[in-house]
């Protein structure tokens, strides 16, 4: 039996009746705090990163966590972020790159991708952080160009996010807050994209910094 049937067997027998109550609950709607928009890698468990239990997140996975820029053209992540954004209503969303990506490497070098067609068009949806690399990062090691990327890659998906016009109608309302990060797979890291001083930063520091930002302004409200 493959290891995923047999865990399904003990998720019956030792998992569920722990948490049978959540199960029902669960059986009556859900209300996730987020969209989470990830990479199909196998090494990300989202859960386990984000100590989430089932109906928390409402996620979508794909080669590269890649959010296509709007267009009249229906396909799975416009319509999974319509119905999250305009449907669930959810508060946050979050764009999750992550270390030794496959899909960045491939944007990086898609001269390596005529066997697979269809993977090289859609890398094409992360040319434009490719050339934010060529351009700013061309005097460093590749390693430091790759990281450059991934985080480019979250800063331009983010973009792309705004295009979309569930999205849009949201953040022009102020309901709903974007989230751009990296998952390092080796060390376990999650940094977070500051927007003020346009740089990922460890993801601590920077909710600890936002939060203290709100009790400021809260502070000189009052
Ligand atoms: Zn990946």
């Amino acid at each position: 039996m493959p290891k995923f049937a047999e865990g399904v067997i003990k998720f019956q027998n030792s998992v569920y009746p722990e948490k049978k109550e959540l199960f029902e609950k669960l059986s009556k709607g859900q209300s996730p705090e987020a969209l989470f928009i990830t990479c199909s890698d196998s090494r990300i468990e989202t859960a386990m990163i984000t100590q989430t239990d089932p109906g928390e997140l409402f996620i979508c996975r794909n080669a590269g966590n890649i959010v296509p820029p709007h267009t009249t053209h229906t396909g799975g992540m416009t319509a999974s972020i319509e119905f999250a954004v305009a449907a669930l209503n959810v508060p946050h969303i979050v764009i999750c790159g992550h270390t030794e990506c496959g899909a960045m490497k491939g944007a990086m070098n898609p001269e390596g991708l005529d066997a697979l067609p269809h993977v090289k068009e859609w890398l094409s949806y992360s040319r434009a952080a490719v050339s934010v690399v060529e351009q700013m990062g061309s005097d460093l090691s590749e390693a430091d160009k790759m990281k450059m990327l991934l985080e480019q890659n979250v800063v331009l998906q983010l973009q792309h996010l705004k295009t979309h016009p569930a999205v849009a109608a949201r953040l022009a309302k102020g309901d709903l807050k974007l989230h751009g990060w990296v998952y390092d797979i080796k060390t376990g890291d999650v940094s977070a994209y500051d927007e003020a001083s346009n740089s990922f930063v460890p993801v601590d520091s920077h909710y600890a910094a936002e939060a203290a930002k709100m009790a400021h302004d809260k502070g000189c409200a009052a």
